[in-house]
């Protein structure tokens, strides 16, 4: 990859800052266009906000309360555009809304007729009223005192990280670069208007200047430091809003189907979704002060939601029952009196006087629209002539018809059947990483040759998703982990010794206070640990 930067003097038509979901499908975008596309991520793909979501492709039933209806109606467009495009992540998901109240039976039933309605022939299936037979039948533990039935609707559900691996996959077959660990950390002008970047790799430490005709700030909630590179100081364009999740076992909703909590305490929505066989519960709203690549879970976030879950389970869920616990930064756009140059849905696209394009808000679900709006942008910004945009149609990475979500190792979609075969180069690669996760080694050899991964924390956190779905036993794989990706990288023991110290110490952070894994520092959190 670097040889490839090196190599390369002309100015790159594109250079963007950040490999989240935003950056990636920005590459993906401008790569099919037939541009020249060079993208930096300070750390691995989707180590911020999108390996933290709750991993819905949804409308988004709250928006809907809120009367934002174009926003719902783009949002299931791109839901329906995405489950074509990536059959092989985005499933249909069952979601029941239990009915407690007399009226939430109409009052849902209605909503979710529209939001049907309003998916047209790109829907999932229609929404339905259930009887109290049938709501306890697909979802055995809810609380049965004093229900009435419920509201069952669909929506889509993914694997945040490795639907992100998948874009830079699919970017790269196009012919773009993507450098991971490669911090961005200063921009370069003539005549006031930005001409390269300057990056450094984080790994090597070395620096460079990269040559560029347009450039793309798409960090999430670290826009402001990118734009203070730019102009200075400036006016603050990023709430950061933390919003937390914890992991339990399926037993505590052992069914297919998820649950919408309609209302909370505080007014918002609380998710229990089933993913890769535990259940995600979430999420809060927190605003937090500074931006950090590792947010860490406040311990009222998690009583909060184990307190609002609880009133929905017979069996309450306690602390000791958490198997892992995560966090991530919204990166909301603020009220913001600048001209901007695009004021779109709920994402916003600017561009400053020396040209620096800057993509804030959104989500996950529209990353594909966020990015046509912002290449749009940059063609025009950089007289790089007309070419229509194409993702509408565009396969990623791995896209495969009909694909069974029970069988193991679903998600690579086309490739599932070469990271198999990597179990004929050694049996032994067949067994799994920890009886309590449901990886393979194979899968951390795959990772290592051919998903772009450099550490055990990729390996672990977002190339599988062991951390997420159980940090005492991903604490546990590490030194197997750091084993294989060391004979495949030819790195030393003091390598393998490393990472399994600086993964565990994060693996800590994974789990309520007091419940640490024990290894590294144990039982110490790290608040808001700043890169
Ligand atoms: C709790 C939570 C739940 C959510 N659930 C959903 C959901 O279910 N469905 C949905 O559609 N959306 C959801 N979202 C929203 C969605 O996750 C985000 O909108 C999306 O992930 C943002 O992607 P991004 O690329 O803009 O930001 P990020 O993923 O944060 O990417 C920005 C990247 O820029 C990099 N970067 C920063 N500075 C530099 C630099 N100097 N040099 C190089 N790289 C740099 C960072 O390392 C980071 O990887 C959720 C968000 C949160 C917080």
């Amino acid at each position: 990859m670097c040889q490839q930067m090196d190599a390369n003097r002309e100015p790159w038509d594109l250079g963007i800052i950040g490999g989240g979901a935003t950056g990636l499908g920005i590459a993906v975008d401008a790569a099919s266009r037939g541009l020249r596309v060079i993208l930096f991520e300070q750390r691995d793909f989707a180590k911020g906000t999108s390996s933290r979501s709750t991993k819905l492709i949804h409308g988004g039933v709250r928006y809907l309360q809120q009367g934002n209806i174009r926003l719902v109606m783009e949002a299931l467009r791109e839901r329906g555009i995405l489950r074509r495009n990536a059959p092989h992540l985005v499933k249909n998901q069952s979601f029941i809304i239990p009915q407690y109240k007399w009226w939430e039976g109409p009052f849902y039933g209605i909503g979710l007729k529209v939001y049907d309605w309003m998916s047209g022939s790109l829907g999932l299936g229609p929404s339905r009223y259930l009887s109290l037979e049938e709501t306890l039948e697909l979802a055995p533990t809810l609380d049965p005192e004093g229900l009435r039935g419920g509201v069952l609707y669909h929506d889509g559900q993914f694997d945040d990280a490795r639907l992100a691996i998948n874009l830079a996959q699919t970017a790269a077959d196009l012919g773009a670069v993507l450098l991971s660990y490669f911090p961005v950390t200063g921009l370069k002008k003539s005549g006031g208007r930005i001409t390269a970047i300057q990056v450094s790799d984080f790994l090597s430490e070395k620096v460079g200047e990269v040559p560029v005709k347009v450039l793309v700030n798409a960090t999430g909630v670290f826009a402001d430091e990118i734009m203070e590179m730019d102009e200075g100081k400036h006016e603050s364009i990023v709430a950061p809003s933390q919003g937390v999740h914890i992991v339990l076992e399926k037993s505590f909703l052992p069914g297919r189907a998820a649950i919408l909590v309609p209302h909370t305490d505080d007014g918002r929505v609380l998710f229990a979704v089933p993913w890769h066989d535990r259940i995600i519960v979430g999420t809060t709203d927190t605003l937090v002060d500074k931006p950090t690549l590792e947010p860490v879970a406040l311990s009222e976030e998690i009583d909060f939601i184990l307190q609002q879950i609880g009133h929905y389970l017979a069996k309450e869920p306690q602390k000791k029952d958490i198997r892992s616990v995560f966090a991530g930064l919204r990166p909301l756009v603020k009220n913001s009196s600048r001209k901007t140059a695009e004021l779109s849905r709920d994402h916003l696209v600017q561009i400053s006087s020396s040209g620096l394009i800057t993509v804030t808000g959104g989500k996950w679900t529209t990353y594909r629209r966020m990015a046509q709006d912002v290449v749009d942008m940059a063609l025009r910004e950089g007289r790089l002539g007309e070419r229509p945009c194409v993702t509408q149609q565009l396969p990623i990475h791995g896209a495969k018809e009909d694909t069974d979500f029970d069988s193991p190792l679903y998600y690579y979609g086309q490739d599932r059947d070469r990271v198999l075969a990597l179990q004929k180069e050694n049996p032994s690669l067949g067994d799994r990483i920890h009886p309590d996760l449901p990886y393979i080694g194979a899968e951390i050899l795959w990772a290592t040759r051919n998903d772009m991964c450099m550490t055990v924390e990729d390996a672990l956190s977002r190339r599988t998703r062991s951390l997420l779905l159980d940090a005492r036993a991903a604490s546990e794989a590490a030194p197997l982990v750091a084993h294989i990706m060391a004979v495949e990288l030819r790195k030393t023991d003091a390598w393998e010794e490393t990472q399994v110290r600086e993964f565990r110490l994060l693996a800590n952070n994974y789990l309520p206070e007091g419940l640490g894994t024990g290894n590294g520092t144990a039982g110490t959190m790290i608040q808001n640990k700043s890169i």
